[in-house]
C-alpha cells in the first residue's frame, strides 16, 4: 500500500508553521531576556494562532495558564513584539478554554450544586436579620446555609466567583518537585495521604516549621494533586491573613452568611500560616466554628504554622487542641544531600543543568533556608546568562559573592580534628569514643559542626568519623552548636577563630 500522497519528483521544502516559528523564537528570546520567569514546561505550550493582533498560546493545565497570566504577560508581549516585528498581545488559554474570550462556563464546570447566597442589594439586610447584632462575637456560631438558592449555571458561576480570590497556586509547588529527606519525610508522606484521600486520611493535616522549609509548597502540592484527581472538588487556598480580612470585611458589611457559606461549603480548606490567628480572639472564634463545621462533614482541613499547636502564643486552647486531632508534622532544615537534590530540581525547573560540583558547593554554603538556595539558583542563572556560558564553579562563586580569584579551600576532616583537639586539649580517640561527658561531647559536636559547614561529607560520613554515630546525631550537633553560637558571643568567637584557622593554611 502506498501511504504517500506527494506527487513524485517535486523537491520538498518543509513547511514551517508561522505560529510555531513565532513561538520558538519567542522562547529563545524569553530564555535570554527573562530567565527568572521561564520554566521547563514552556516547551509544551502550543501556539494557537494570531487573530486581531492577539497571539494565543495554549497551556496543558489551568495551573500553568494561571501562572502565565499572573507572572508572564508583560515579558511575553515584549518577546512577541520583538520576534515578529509587530505589535502583538499574548493571551493564554488552558486546555479547555475556548479561543473566544472565556465566559463563566470553564470555572462553573468545577463547581458543585451547593446553594449560593446571592449578592443582591438586599443581601445586607437579610444578613443583618440572620446574623443578629453586628460585631457581637458571641453571635458567631455555626449556621445553616443561606435560605435562598440560585439554580443551575447561575449558581455554579456565582460559586466559582466566590472562590476566585484564593491565593494563586504555583505550578512549581507540585509533589513532583518536592524533595524528600529526613527532615520532611513524615510531613510529605502524610500530605500525599491527605491528597489521595481528602477528609479521611488525616484531618486536619497540620504542618509546622521555620520559614522557608516547604510548608506552603506542601499545602499547594495537596491542592494541585486533588485538583488533578478530583476536578470537581471545591478547594479554597488562602492565607490566615486572607481569612481574617474577609471575616472583618464580612462583619462590617453585614455579609456574614455569605462568608460562612463560603468557608463552610468547600471540600478542602487550606489555610497557610495559622500562627497569624494569635491574639485575634474574634477571628479565632469564627475559625473555630468553621473548623467544626468542616470537620463534622468530613471536609479536609489543611493548615500550616510556624510552631506546633501547643506553642502558638495566645491561641484558644480548644482550637489548639483541635489542630492536633489529625496529624501534626514538622518540617526541619534539609540535610546536605537534600539540599543538593533541591538545587538540582530547582535548576531543572528553570531549564538549567547544574553540574555536581556547583550543586555541592552551593549546598555547602547555604544550609538552612531553602528560599536562599533558590535565590542562589536565580542569581546563578542571571550571571550565566550575562556571561553567556553554562554554570560552572567560577560563575557560581561569582553569583554567591565569593572572591572567585582565590582558590576554593579544600578542608579535610583531619584538619578540623587537629584544630579542635588542639584547642580543647582532648584526644582523637576521645572524640571517637562513646563517652558523653561534656568536656568531650562539646569538642565532638564542634567537629561535626565544622565538618558539616566546611566539607562536602554527608551526615552519615561525618557520623562515621566520630565513632559511627548516625545522621540524626550529627544534625543534633549542628543545631546545638548553632544555638550556642547565637546565644553566647564568646563561644561564637571560638567557632569563628577555629574556622579562620582551618582556612588559614589554604588562603
Ligand atoms: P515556608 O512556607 O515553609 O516558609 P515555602 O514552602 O515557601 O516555605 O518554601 C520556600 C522555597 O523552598 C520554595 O521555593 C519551595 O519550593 C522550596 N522548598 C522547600 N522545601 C522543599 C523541598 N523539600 N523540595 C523542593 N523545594 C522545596
Ligand atoms: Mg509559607
Amino acid at each position: 500500500m502506498n501511504f504517500s500522497t506527494r506527487p513524485q519528483g517535486r523537491p520538498v521544502t518543509p513547511r514551517v508553521d508561522p505560529d510555531q516559528k513565532i513561538w520558538t523564537d519567542m522562547l529563545i528570546h524569553l530564555r535570554a531576556s527573562a530567565p527568572e520567569i521561564c520554566r521547563q514546561w514552556f516547551e509544551e505550550l502550543e501556539p494557537v494562532g494570531v487573530t486581531g493582533g492577539v497571539f494565543r498560546l495554549r497551556a496543558h493545565s489551568p495551573v500553568h495558564r494561571d501562572y502565565l497570566n499572573r507572572v508572564c504577560n508583560r515579558q511575553f508581549a515584549e518577546a512577541a513584539g520583538t520576534v515578529s516585528g509587530r505589535l502583538l498581545t499574548v493571551r493564554f488559554l488552558g486546555p479547555e478554554d475556548d479561543v473566544k474570550p472565556r465566559g463563566s462556563s470553564a470555572a462553573a464546570a468545577a463547581v458543585p450544586s451547593a446553594a449560593v447566597p446571592s449578592d443582591d442589594p438586599h443581601a445586607a439586610h437579610r444578613e443583618a436579620a440572620l446574623d443578629g447584632p453586628r460585631g457581637e462575637p458571641s453571635e458567631f456560631g455555626p449556621m445553616s446555609p443561606a435560605p435562598y438558592r440560585l439554580n443551575g449555571a447561575a449558581a455554579a458561576a456565582s460559586l466559582a466567583e466566590l472562590y476566585d480570590d484564593g491565593l494563586p497556586i504555583n505550578p512549581d509547588y507540585a509533589f513532583d518537585n518536592f524533595i524528600v529527606g529526613p527532615g520532611n519525610r513524615l510531613a510529605h508522606s502524610a500530605a500525599l495521604a491527605v491528597a489521595a484521600n481528602p477528609g479521611r486520611a488525616y484531618n486536619p493535616y497540620f504542618v509546622h516549621g521555620d520559614v522557608g522549609l516547604g510548608k506552603t509548597h506542601l499545602l499547594q502540592a495537596i491542592c494541585l494533586r486533588i485538583r488533578e484527581t478530583q476536578p470537581s472538588a471545591v478547594i479554597y487556598f488562602t492565607s490566615c491573613e486572607g481569612f481574617m480580612t474577609q471575616f472583618m470585611d464580612a462583619v462590617q458589611a453585614g455579609l456574614m452568611t455569605r462568608f460562612r457559606h463560603k468557608f463552610r461549603h468547600v471540600d478542602v480548606l487550606v489555610v497557610d500560616d495559622v500562627h497569624d490567628l494569635s491574639k485575634r480572639d474574634r477571628t479565632q472564634e469564627e475559625f473555630f466554628h468553621t473548623f467544626n463545621s468542616l470537620y463534622q462533614s468530613h471536609k479536609q482541613i489543611v493548615l500550616s504554622c510556624d510552631a506546633p499547636p501547643e506553642e502558638i502564643p495566645d491561641m484558644q486552647e480548644r482550637l489548639a487542641s483541635r489542630f492536633k486531632w489529625g496529624l501534626v508534622a514538622n518540617v526541619a532544615p534539609p540535610c546536605y544531600e537534600t539540599r543538593v537534590a533541591i538545587l538540582k530540581n530547582k535548576a531543572k525547573l528553570r531549564g538549567m543543568e547544574l553540574p555536581d560540583d556547583v550543586a555541592c558547593h552551593i549546598a555547602s554554603k547555604i544550609d538552612s533556608n531553602i528560599r536562599e538556595l533558590e535565590g542562589a539558583i536565580i542569581k546563578l542563572q542571571v550571571v550565566s546568562n550575562i556571561e553567556k556560558r553554562q554554570p560552572d564553579m567560577e560563575l557560581t562563586r561569582m553569583a554567591l559573592g565569593e572572591d572567585a580569584s582565590k582558590p576554593e579551600p579544600k578542608i579535610q576532616i583531619q584538619t578540623i580534628i587537629n584544630a579542635v583537639t588542639d584547642f580543647y586539649g582532648v584526644k582523637v580517640t576521645d572524640l571517637q569514643s562513646k563517652r558523653r561527658q561534656r568536656s568531650i561531647a562539646l569538642p565532638r559536636q564542634l567537629c561535626m559542626y565544622l565538618a558539616r559547614r566546611n566539607t562536602r561529607y554527608s551526615l552519615e560520613e561525618i557520623g562515621g568519623y566520630f565513632g559511627g554515630r548516625d545522621h540524626t546525631t550529627v544534625m543534633h550537633a549542628v543545631r546545638t552548636i548553632n544555638d550556642r553560637r547565637e546565644t553566647e558571643a564568646e563561644f561564637a568567637n571560638v567557632v569563628r577563630s577555629l574556622e579562620d584557622r582551618l582556612r588559614a593554611p589554604l588562603a
